[in-house]
């Protein structure tokens, strides 16, 4: 008995112990922002709206691209900001792509990359009436600038170039080379912008010291019981993996139905699916991100982060029961599309649907197709069905994040987000940024803005809109981070 108490409270101990260490490195929230005084926001934001009215719209078609549009913004940006189009003589890739090249004072460096896209997603159609302002207007009010594109991702483009401008006016030259690359089909997986670029760098045999894209932001609210904005970086991104899954029917009259019909068996399988999830998973970024917020957290959050050998279930649990949550610990599938017969009498020959995947960093693409087997293989015989892969992209490799450009990145949020909270984060969707994994290891996501959930819904959605305080932070942010990358 004696020695059940002991035991019991020996263990209490270890909990607790271990609930400490793992919470013990608390950031520091305090300081005030740096200033943004050496911006001339007004003109940042301008040069945002004007960018704003290109329609530089993407399509899954590329005959729907509106390449004259694309050709206009890429003349905007040499005529907005000359000396880069001086200094860095821009140069056209695959038509639409551009990169612009800074030399530095030591060409021996590894240089840095400021990677963008300035394609768009259309406004769906039937929503053009819930836009409070034109989404091509560009239109400054209330303290916001109003259109598509605003956040994902012109502003970060104008930012660079914004700052860029400005050191150049003002004499200044970076020690090592820094090239800016511009994409036009990021939305449609990059296969004609960023592909190419990368080839271009590959053939030049260049290889960056750190590749700097989208991704995470400054997001107040992110995480339920974390109180601070959570300054987000991402360090890799899920894969993505069409499937089109095709059920054989019988044919035949309705009136006389076999048990069950192919458009039955498909429901099955897509049922399956849902209700047998793979296995879940902590990947690095992820178990770094909950070390990082969960100081914030309640005690019997951090004891259950601190402790996973034995809380490990219920926490997969918690995080099973939010889609957002639940996607960062495992690779999820979505039934997206389906076809099958056209007749209310008629039996179909056969139904088929596309099956959108997301595999987590560790599962392949090969490990989600034999998921989608295992459950095709519960309704119907292995003659019945076939499984086709319309796209097959992995997981990016993880960038990693004790690196001097990574630490960098963290000093400069700090610096004008002293309240937030840095963190690496897995991206959920995708960005050029993978593509460049050939020419890269250290490659981060990240714009530096501050929004809320409500600001961050808008993007791919109505509404888009940036507040006039982001542009002139974010331009601020990229002319300390150009101007200290080498300090
Ligand atoms: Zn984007």
């Amino acid at each position: 008995m004696l020695l059940s108490i002991l035991f019991i409270t020996l263990f209490i101990i270890l909990l607790l112990v271990r609930t400490v260490l793992f919470s013990r490195n608390r950031q520091s929230l305090q300081g005030t922002p740096a200033s943004c005084d050496s911006i001339d926001g007004k003109r940042a934001a301008e040069s945002l709206s004007q960018a704003i009215t290109y329609r530089t719209i993407s399509y899954g078609d590329y005959d729907k691209f509106d390449y004259g549009e694309f050709g206009k913004f890429l003349n905007f940006l040499i005529e907005r900001f000359p000396r880069m189009a001086q200094q860095c003589s821009p140069r056209r890739i695959n038509d639409y792509s551009v990169l612009y090249h800074w030399k530095g004072t030591d060409g021996g460096l590894p240089p840095l990359l400021l990677l963008g896209h300035y394609d768009v997603v259309p406004v769906e159609e039937g929503t053009e009436g819930e836009w409070r302002q034109d989404p091509f207007s560009g239109v400054i009010e209330g303290g916001e600038l109003w259109g598509r594109g605003s956040l994902d991702m012109k502003v970060q483009i104008i930012s660079h170039l914004e700052a860029a401008e400005q050191l150049l006016a003002e004499g200044f030259q970076p020690q090592r080379d820094i090239w800016f690359s511009y994409n036009y089909d990021e939305e449609q997986r990059g296969s004609r912008g960023a592909s190419q670029a990368v080839e271009f760098f590959k053939e030049k045999g260049i290889r960056f010291d750190s590749v700097f894209d989208e991704g995470g932001c400054i997001v107040k609210g992110a995480m339920p019981g974390v109180e601070p904005p959570l300054a987000i970086i991402g360090l890799a991104e899920k894969g993505c993996a069409n499937f089109r899954i095709k059920v054989k029917g019988s044919g035949g009259h309705s009136s006389m139905p076999p048990r069950s019909t192919a458009l039955g068996k498909l429901s099955r399988i897509i049922t399956d699916l849902e209700q047998n999830p793979m296995k879940p998973r902590m990947t690095p970024p992820v178990r770094q991100m909950l070390r990082v917020t969960s100081p914030e957290m309640s005690f019997v959050s951090r004891l259950a982060l601190a402790n996973q050998f034995l809380f490990k279930p219920l926490l997969f649990k918690i995080f099973a029961a939010n889609p957002t949550t639940n996607a960062m610990i495992r690779t999820s599938f979505s039934a997206t599309m389906s076809r099958t017969g056209d007749a209310p009498n008629v039996l179909p020959l056969s139904a088929e649907a596309v099956i959108n995947c997301r595999p987590l960093p560790g599962d392949s693409v090969s490990d989600a197709l034999n998921h989608l087997h295992r459950m095709a293989v519960k309704s119907c015989d292995p003659n019945e069905y076939e499984i086709e892969i319309i796209l097959g992209d992995n997981a990016s490799p993880l960038s990693p994040y004790e690196t001097s450009s990574y630490r960098k990145i963290e000093s400069m949020i700090k610096k004008y987000y002293p309240q937030a909270l840095v963190s690496p984060y897995l991206m959920m969707g995708g960005s050029d940024s993978s593509k460049f994994y050939p020419v890269c290891d250290n490659i981060y996501r990240f714009m530096p803005i501050l929004i809320n959930k409500e600001e961050l819904d808008t993007m791919h959605n109505s509404n888009e809109r940036i507040s006039l305080d982001n542009i002139t932070r974010s331009t601020a942010f990229f002319k300390e981070f150009i101007k200290e990358y080498d300090q």
